[in-house]
C-alpha cells in the first residue's frame, strides 16, 4: 500500500502539459505560475459527484475526461486559452488501477489543450471530483453572456442532444436498435469534446456566449436574461446528428436537442454586421457551428416548429400557440 504522497507523486505530479510559466507545481504548499503581462485570468470550477453527475459504475477514464472537459468548456465559453488546473479528489479508497485510468484520461485531455496540473487535494470519502481551471485572455476580449442584442444571430456548435441520449442509454432509460448509433451517443456523454478552438475563434466575433450544460433551451434563456432580450429558434434548423436521428427519430431528437443537457457545446450570438466575418471564419475551418435563430426584443425563448410555436419554461417547454 502506497502513501497518499506516493500516489500523488505517481499519478498527479506530472499530469498534463509541461508549461514554462509554471515556476512551482505539485509539491509545495501552493503553486506559483507566471501569467503573461496585459492579460486577464479567467477562473472556473466544476464538480462531478458520483450518482449525481455520472452513474455509479462509470469508467475512471470517462470520469477523468469529463472532470477536465467540463472546465475546459467553461473556459471556451469565455473565449479563454486554458493554462493551469487544480484537482480536488475525494475517493472512497486508494484504488491504483482506477487512479491510473483516471489520470491517463485526464492527462491526455490536458496535454491536448496545453493545460498543466499544478496542484490539488486528495481526501477520503464518497467519490467526487472538483477541478479548478485558469485560462488567459487579452484584456477586455473575454466572451460574456450579457453582450447579446436584439437582431443578433444565434449559433450552436456540434450536435446538441446526443449527450442526453447517451446518458439515457447508459441508464437503460432508452433502448436503441442500431448498435453503431448507440455507441456514438454513449461516447458523446462519456467523452464530450470541449469546444476550445471555437471559443478562441469567437473573440471579437461573438457578442455573447454560454456553454450548454443544462440544455440548449434553458441555457439560451440564461443568455437572453443576461442580455436583456428574447430569442426565436427555428426547430428545423437545429443540428441533429445522424446518430440521434437514427436512434430516436427527428421529432424526439429535437426535444433531446432543446431539453437534454451535458452537451458542452457553445451557444453564442453574432451581430448581423459581423455575419460576413463569421461566414469567413466558418469557411476557414472554425468548426461545426450552425445558425438556429435570432435574438429578439422582449424576453423568453420561443421555438418555431411546423406545428406552431413552443414557449420555454424553466427546464422544459410547452405548447404556446398554434
Ligand atoms: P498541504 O497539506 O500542504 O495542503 P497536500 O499534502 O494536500 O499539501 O498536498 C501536497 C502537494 O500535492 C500540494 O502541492 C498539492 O497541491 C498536491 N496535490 C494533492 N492532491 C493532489 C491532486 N489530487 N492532484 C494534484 N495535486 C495534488
Ligand atoms: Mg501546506
Amino acid at each position: 500500500m502506497q502513501s497518499e504522497f506516493e500516489l500523488i507523486g505517481k499519478y498527479f505530479a506530472n499530469l498534463g502539459a509541461k508549461r514554462a510559466d509554471v515556476r512551482i507545481g505539485v509539491g509545495d504548499d501552493g503553486a506559483i505560475v507566471m501569467p503573461p503581462a496585459a492579460r486577464e485570468l479567467v477562473v472556473v470550477t466544476d464538480s462531478l459527484v458520483e450518482g449525481v453527475h455520472f452513474p455509479v459504475g462509470t469508467s475512471a477514464a470517462s470520469i477523468g475526461h469529463r472532470a477536465f472537459a467540463v472546465n475546459l468548456s467553461d473556459l471556451a465559453a469565455m473565449g479563454a486559452e486554458p493554462a493551469w488546473a487544480l484537482l480536488a479528489l475525494t475517493l472512497p479508497r486508494a484504488d491504483e488501477p482506477w487512479l491510473d485510468e483516471f489520470a491517463r484520461a485526464a492527462g491526455d485531455l490536458c496535454r491536448r489543450h496545453d493545460v498543466a496540473l499544478i496542484g490539488g487535494d486528495t481526501t477520503r470519502g464518497p467519490l467526487s471530483i472538483t477541478v479548478t481551471m485558469m485560462g488567459i485572455v487579452p484584456i477586455g476580449m473575454a466572451l460574456e453572456r450579457g453582450g447579446g442584442q436584439a437582431g443578433d444571430a444565434i449559433f450552436v456548435s456540434g450536435s446538441p442532444g446526443d449527450s442526453a441520449a447517451g446518458l439515457a442509454l447508459e441508464q437503460n432509460r432508452l433502448h436503441v436498435a442500431d448498435a453503431m448509433s448507440a455507441q456514438i451517443l454513449r461516447d458523446r456523454f462519456l467523452f464530450p469534446t470541449p469546444r476550445c478552438e471555437v471559443g478562441l475563434a469567437l473573440r471579437g466575433l461573438a457578442s455573447a456566449c454560454i456553454d450548454v450544460s443544462d440544455g440548449l433551451g434553458g441555457d439560451l434563456e440564461k443568455l437572453c436574461a443576461a442580455s436583456g432580450c428574447g430569442a426565436e429558434v427555428d426547430a428545423a434548423a437545429l443540428p441533429i446528428s445522424d446518430a440521434l436521428a437514427q436512434a430516436v427519430g427527428r421529432e424526439l431528437a429535437r426535444e433531446y436537442a432543446l431539453t437534454g443537457g451535458e452537451d458542452y457545446e457553445l451557444l453564442f450570438t453574432v451581430p448581423l454586421a459581423r455575419l460576413g466575418a463569421m461566414t469567413n471564419a466558418i469557411a476557414r475551418g472554425l468548426g461545426p457551428v450552425t445558425r438556429i435563430g435570432s435574438l429578439v426584443p422582449g424576453g423568453g425563448v420561443r421555438v418555431f416548429t411546423r406545428g406552431g410555436v413552443m414557449q420555454f419554461s424553466g427546464a422544459g417547454y410547452d405548447h404556446f400557440a398554434r
